[in-house]
């Protein structure tokens, strides 16, 4: 393995996964002046279409996985669905940041939250669970409701059942048949994320705490400053980096919490990488998230993650497409709206596609910019149906990384 302590610009990045997330960070890799590859099954992807290179390949082939990493000064990656066993036959042609064993703790529920709870940081109650038998008793224990999670390939709500008093638990089990987790009900008031950057040297940056909106168990819209008093703001500060500190992270790291009706924040999930609700920094913020991954895995200094302006991000699902090509006039024509598209040419419903991001002199205004912004898109300059608009929901492939972020 080469190491080197800094790389600097005009060497190559790769990436691992080719989504949303690689692209961004691939356009900031290019503004700094780096070479960007990527590697993942699919072509002609939101990360390859800006990258240098794109190689098509399967994570399980070793020969290809190697070949590619032998043409890198170091390797990261942009979802955490990557195997681990890739991630080691890479680790011995070039730097891999962050670290196998990051990916390894954050891909499977029962190892996060094992972590989390070894760490002392609050968690909801939870039980390991491999079969039905050991199901009932996890809701003996923890009672309902309570929310069975899988193990491992789980986001935006997938692969998860909430349990309550009326559920038939062997006909849920039928439906799930993996291991599992099974959680405590967290009655929280808001969600929020914590995004933090790590470099090699230790020195740590976070990102101002976002409070996000789910639809349908998919974020929908972003608010930073997050609306919670500065206390909350200092907890959720140090949450992220006795994470980033304890898993001796290198990179940027994501914290998913629910905040209490008494102030109080619990740990919902780790995201070992940048984060859908930490778009807005691309505009709002001195260095932005996928800047700041670029600096942490090439040795450099870590950016000012000091917030411009208040900003609110609303994600465009592939749904804006229903009715036809979305008026992107009409929300442009909107001062202080920014658009964010991924190049992605199937706009399947639930798909993330691209997102909004507007400004305002309080997080309220911004908030309701961008949602006139979105709902300016439904007034059709065209009202045929989008072709390409694929309409049942489909279930994603787990290894396609554009489900991440
Ligand atoms: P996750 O995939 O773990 O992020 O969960 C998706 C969504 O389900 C979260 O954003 C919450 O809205 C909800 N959720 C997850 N876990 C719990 C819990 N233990 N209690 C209440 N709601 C939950």
């Amino acid at each position: 393995m080469r190491e080197s302590s800094v790389i600097y610009p005009g060497a190559v990045i790769g990436v691992m996964g080719s989504g949303q997330l690689g692209r961004m960070l691939a356009i900031a890799a290019r503004r700094l002046g780096y070479r960007v590859h990527t590697y993942s099954s699919e072509s002609d992807t939101p990360t390859g279409q800006v990258a240098d290179l794109e190689v098509v390949g399967a994570y399980e082939d070793e020969l290809a996985v190697r070949a590619f990493a032998r043409g890198l000064d170091v390797l990261t990656f942009e979802f955490e669905n990557i195997p681990v066993a890739s991630i080691d036959w890479a680790s011995q042609e070039c730097a891999v940041r962050p670290s196998g064993n990051a990916l390894h703790i954050c891909q499977q529920r029962v190892r996060e939250k094992t972590f989390l709870r070894d760490a002392g940081l609050p968690i909801a109650g939870f039980r390991s669970v491999s079969d039905e038998f050991e199901l009932r008793s996890a809701v003996a224990e923890l009672g309902v409701p309570s929310v069975l999670k899988t193990a491992a390939f789980g986001y935006d709500g997938k692969g998860q059942a909430k349990i309550t008093a009326d559920s038939d638990l062997a006909s849920v089990w039928q439906s799930f048949k993996q291991l599992s987790v099974l959680e405590a009900w967290v009655p929280f008031e808001r969600e929020l994320s914590v995004i933090v950057a790590r470099g090699m040297d230790g020195s740590m940056q976070v990102f101002p705490l976002c409070e996000n909106v789910h639809a349908n168990h998919i974020l929908d819209v972003t608010l930073v400053p997050a609306r919670v008093p500065e206390q909350v703001m200092r907890d959720a500060r140090c949450i992220a980096e006795t994470v980033a500190e304890a898993i001796d992270f290198v990179g940027v790291l994501t914290v998913e919490l629910f905040l209490l009706p008494d102030g109080r924040l619990v740990v919902n999930e780790l995201a070992p990488r940048t984060h859908n609700s930490g778009h807005f920094s691309f505009d709002a913020c001195e260095t932005s998230q996928f800047e700041q991954q670029l600096r942490a895995v090439c040795g450099l200094p870590l950016g000012s993650t000091r917030l411009l302006r208040p900003v609110a991000m609303a994600n465009l699902l592939g749904d804006v497409w229903a009715c036809g090509e979305p008026n992107w006039a009409s929300a442009l024509s909107l001062p202080e709206v920014k658009l964010h598209l991924y190049g992605k040419s199937e706009p399947r419903a639930g798909r993330k596609m691209g997102h909004l991001v507007a400004f305002g002199d309080t997080v309220e205004e911004a908030a309701k910019l961008v949602r006139e912004a979105r709902s300016r898109l439904d007034s059709r300059v065209d009202s045929r149906v989008d072709s390409r608009l694929v309409g049942a929901r489909t279930l994603e492939n787990p290894l396609s990384s554009e489900r991440s972020g």
